[in-house]
């Protein structure tokens, strides 16, 4: 059986803030038993936070056995990451709306490797869409599914999946826009 995972990507928090809002919202999650204060080896070998009491207040349809699963831990992650989902269907320009990645075209998902590359060794990941020829960020393509590009994430896995309003409060508390990769490993 896969492991099933969704993450809540902050795509505008800075690496400064990254630490201090990810302490916050935890300690919020803990404070609303939506997790554990504890952490324990729950996620394949990592150590996260298990669900607690009222986790099913962050879902849209609960299920019991989150609790007997062995990886089912909640997880803060900082610093400098791809926040992905399983694959890329479609990359949209944000200016002309013209798809840049579409489907099975490999070789246009492939270009922007050196970008993220770049983006990755402290540079801006802008690259221009082949379109309108217009500058477009990492993270203001329309990606599908989701891909976040940040400092601040926060992981869940094998839980049902997020209920956007609880997807919405964690977003208001940041100040931040938010985007949600998942997939399965
Ligand atoms: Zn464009």
């Amino acid at each position: 059986m896969g492991e099933w995972f969704e993450t809540i990507a902050d795509v505008e928090a800075t690496p400064e803030d990254a630490d201090h809002l990810g302490a916050e919202v935890l300690s919020w999650l803990v404070e609303q038993g939506i997790v554990v204060a504890e952490p324990t080896e729950c996620i394949l070998g990592n150590h996260g936070h298990r669900p607690g009491p009222n986790y099913a207040a962050a879902t849209v349809e609960p299920w019991d056995d989150l609790h007997e699963l062995a990886t089912n831990g909640f997880r803060v992650v900082t610093g400098q990451s791809v926040f992905y989902s399983m694959g890329v269907d479609q990359v949209i320009c944000p200016h002309c709306n013209a798809a840049v990645v579409d489907g099975q075209d490999q070789d246009s998902w492939s270009d922007f490797t050196p970008v993220i590359d770049e983006w990755y060794m402290g540079g801006a990941g802008v690259r221009a869409c082949r379109h309108c020829g217009k500058p477009v960020g990492l993270n203001e393509w329309g990606w599908s599914p989701p891909w976040g590009f940040g400092y601040l994430g926060f992981e869940f896995w094998n839980w049902p999946m997020l209920a956007p309003g609880f997807v919405a409060a964690v977003s208001n508390r940041l100040g931040h826009r938010t985007v949600q990769p998942c997939g399965k490993l």
